[in-house]
């Protein structure tokens, strides 16, 4: 049973043991510093393949956004796939593309019910769009399917409808090699991984500071010093000290997302699609999870604030979406910060000699950090440099607290924007029906009036009419 809202901090979920903190000196060939969805794949992948591995995680594994996800894992990255081509070109663009697909992979391979128990695999999403934008959709579909070898169906309005049970959404597309997880169970079954392949993992262990100027790096940490070989900075927008000016270059979105009590058979009834649904303007992303209950993330705020305030708005969203269900009650609230870089994309790669990083994977770091995983042990390890292909999108400063009012002003501009847009398709669609309906009584008066004797033109006299006889 899930604990009534619960922050962050004290989900019932954060119980992963690997409570030890760092309290002796350590050599490793790695150090990664963070242990959310990137460091842990850094440190899978890399004692894979044979390396010493040490992660440094502040709090305990998975306390940020890692530990506090929905577990839908698609293909692509926050960058919507127009200005990926725009920014890098078709070639680059597929290539980037076809890694995040292999991140996708990647989780597949990882959750399985033998290595991570209870991790609930469902295939299929559904991207669905606010608006009426049916030849974008076609073309979105092209692109997709063709340039990028992505398997995908478009949905006209009626099936869309139908399985979500919702006049909210007019066309999707569906991925039908997208899935869904229980992001929460994957991240600690990470860790397992991680552990059992030897890397060692150590909580309540900040990194203080660093010096990478050697070839073998120094790290501090309050009770302890590491030497490495390799630095992998995963620690996302909570970094800070070690290397502040690099986190300065993510806009930290908190995402706040909530479960409903179960709600019976009636939900299956309204919402008969069992994958993730997410909108196209990024707003609502939600699924059914343990039969009948919904899973629901929306609102998002620039500073850190408590769930527990969200869910009151979590419960109004649901409402305007599915008003057949009213006011759900709410058992969970949750939320963690993502890291949004300026460009949209993640910042993978080589920042100096043995000094790596991975982070700012936005709302989308399930498939995308797999990857950033899998290429930054591989690059280490074998000497792979396809997380050159990142190079164009640079640090670039997020604006501090200017950029975070600015974020958040766009993001309220943002959702009035989509929402505004999503009313005047509504009211189009129903003026179109309305107008259908008035050209088909129309059309109806028309014929009979045909039947009826040809108008007296103005002015001629009215006919006289033959009398019937008269009866006795
Ligand atoms: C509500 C919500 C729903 C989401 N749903 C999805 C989804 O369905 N699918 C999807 O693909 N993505 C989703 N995301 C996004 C995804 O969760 C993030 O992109 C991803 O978790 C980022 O992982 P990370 O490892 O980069 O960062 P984090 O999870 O932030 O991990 C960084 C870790 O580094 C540690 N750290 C930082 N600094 C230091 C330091 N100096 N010393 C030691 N440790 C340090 C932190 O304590 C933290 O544990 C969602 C996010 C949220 C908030």
């Amino acid at each position: 049973m899930l604990e009534t809202f619960t922050s962050a901090t004290n989900s019932p979920y954060d119980d992963a043991p690997f409570r030890s903190r760092l309290s002796f000196d350590l050599d490793v060939d790695i150090c990664v510093v963070g242990a959310g969805l990137a460091g842990l794949t850094v440190a899978l992948e890399a004692a894979r393949l044979g390396a010493s591995v040490a992660v440094l995680e502040g709090r305990h594994v998975g306390w940020n956004a890692s530990g506090h996800q929905l577990g839908t894992v698609m293909p692509g990255y926050s960058l919507p796939i127009g200005d990926l081509i725009e920014r890098v070109g078709l070639d680059d663009a597929r290539e980037l593309w076809a890694m995040s697909k292999e991140g996708a992979d990647y989780v597949r391979a990882a959750a399985t019910e033998e290595a991570m128990p209870g991790i609930a695999l469902t295939e299929g999403a559904l991207e669905v769009s606010n608006v009426d934008v049916g030849e974008m959709l076609i073309s979105r579909l092209q692109t997709l399917s063709e340039d990028f070898e992505t398997e995908v169906e478009g949905w006209q309005l009626d099936r869309v409808r139908d399985q979500l049970g919702t006049a909210r959404y007019f066309h999707g597309i569906y991925y039908p090699r997208a899935f869904q997880i229980d992001g929460r169970k994957y991240i600690h079954g990470l860790a397992v991984l991680a552990r059992r392949a030897g890397a060692r993992i150590f909580e309540d262990t900040p990194v203080v500071s660093i010096d990478s100027s050697g070839i073998r790096k120094r790290i501090v940490t309050p009770s302890a010093r590491l030497r490495a070989s390799h630095i992998v900075l995963t620690g996302n927008v909570h970094l800070g000290t070690p290397l502040r000016r690099l986190s300065e270059t993510l806009l930290p979105v908190w995402r706040y997302a909530a479960v409903t009590e179960p709600l019976g058979d009636r939900l299956g009834e309204i919402l008969a699609f069992k994958g993730s649904v997410v909108d196209s303007d990024g707003i609502d992303h939600f699924r059914i999870v343990d039969g009948d209950r919904l899973m629901w993330a929306s609102p998002e705020t620039t500073w850190d604030a408590r769930p527990r305030r969200f869910g009151p708005v979590i419960q109004r969203r649901i409402a305007t979406i599915f008003p057949q269900l009213g006011k759900v009650p709410i058992a969970d609230v949750f939320g963690g910060a993502v890291g949004v870089t300026v460009h949209g994309m993640p910042q993978i790669g080589q920042l100096r000699k043995g000094l790596w990083v991975a982070s700012g994977f936005g709302r989308q770091g399930l498939n995308t950090s797999a990857m950033a995983g899998q290429v930054i042990a591989r690059s280490i390890l074998w000497g792979e440099d396809r997380w050159k292909l990142f190079s164009p999108f640079e640090l670039v400063w997020a604006g501090g607290v200017t950029g975070r009012v600015a974020g958040h002003l766009i993001g309220l501009w943002g959702r009035g924007h989509s929402a505004a847009a999503g009313a005047l398709a509504r009211y189009r669609e129903g003026a179109r029906v309305r107008e259908r309906v008035r050209e088909a009584r129309l059309a109806e008066a028309n014929r009979q009036a045909g039947t009826r004797p040809p108008r007296r033109p103005p002015g001629e006299p009215r006919p006289v009419r033959p009398q019937p006889p008269r009866s006795a």
